[in-house]
Order: structure tokens, then sequence, then C-alpha cells
């Protein structure tokens, strides 16, 4: 299998997304930013092999978590920010899927009033866009099956409650 050059790939990726938003209009106005709220014993999990200037923590499963104080350099943000609060999953074949990431329902106020927002389809083209990008390496496909399983079971959650 060709390897892959992760360097290339996330620019690749950074260049997709672009300014998109998951809204058309600044959806930090509706929560004053929880995402980028945490302490600095939280932080975002950063995809195989992502590059960040942020101070790094390990998990106890080993992955990598950037750790910021609630401000950053937008354009050098993680990917998991970028895509927050939508996740592209994938089904055992490798399918990709965009779905609202449920691990974070009790931070964004767009995941509990899902039905209610508008929004931009150009954004979650390009989720599934960058999806299809990260399933082609087999260290990312693994972290996309990791994150399915985690995001269907707070689905699965949200709608036992
Ligand atoms: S918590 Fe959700 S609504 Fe608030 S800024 Fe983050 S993504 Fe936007
Ligand atoms: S890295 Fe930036 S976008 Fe991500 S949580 Fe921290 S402040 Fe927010």
């Amino acid at each position: 299998m060709k390897k892959t050059d992760y360097k290339k790939m996330y620019e690749k990726i950074f260049k997709i997304l672009g300014d998109l938003t998951p809204l058309r209009i600044d959806c930090g106005q509706l929560c004053e930013g929880a995402c980028c709220k945490g302490d600095d014993e939280t932080g975002m999990l950063l995809f195989p092999h992502e590059e960040s200037d942020l101070e790094i923590r390990y998990t106890a499963a080993d992955e990598r978590l950037a750790i910021c104080d609630g401000t950053c350099d937008r354009s050098k943000r993680p990917l998991s920010c970028r895509i927050f609060p939508f996740f592209p999953t994938i089904d055992d074949k490798g399918k990709v899927y965009v779905e609202l990431d449920y691990r974070g329902r009790f931070i964004c106020p767009m995941i509990e009033h899902y039905d209610k927002m508008n929004f931009n389809p150009a954004f979650l083209k390009a989720v599934k866009k960058v999806g299809k990008i990260l399933v082609k390496d087999e260290e990312c496909r693994e972290f996309l099956h990791m994150r399915t399983g985690e995001i269907d079971f707070y689905h699965d959650v949200i709608i036992k409650d």
C-alpha cells in the first residue's frame, strides 16, 4: 500500500474545509463559543499524524490531545475543531457518512436543536470529502472507526434519554 504523505494530506483537507462553517452565521453567537471553553485537562483529539503547535497531552489510549486556553490561531486550529459538531463516520465497508458528533451533545446547542438548524450544505459536503480522503489511509480509517463507535454510543444514549 502506498505510504501516506500526511503533511500533504492535511494541507489538502484544510484547503477543502477552507473558511466553511456549520452555519452560514457565526455559531459562536448561539453559545458564546462553548466548544472553546475547555480547561487544561481537556483538549481536542488530533487525527493520526496531524501536526499542531498547541501543547500535546496523551490520553490513556495513547492518543494525542491538543490543549488550548480557549484561544488559538484560527488558521492553525486542529481538524477536530474545524469539523465540530459534525464528524465523518464510516461503516464496516468504509463508506463515509457525515453525522452530528454526539460526543459533544452537552456542549454544542446545535446538536440538541439540530432539527431547527439551517446547516450549511457546502460545509457538510466538505466534511464528507474529508472523510473520503481520511478513509484511504489505514491509520486514519481505524481512527474514524473508533470515533464512529463512540459517536454511535452517545447517539444511542441521546435517543434513550
Ligand atoms: S459549541 Fe457548537 S454552536 Fe457553540 S461555537 Fe461550538 S460548534 Fe458553534
Ligand atoms: S484550538 Fe482553537 S478552535 Fe479549537 S477548541 Fe481551542 S480555541 Fe477553540
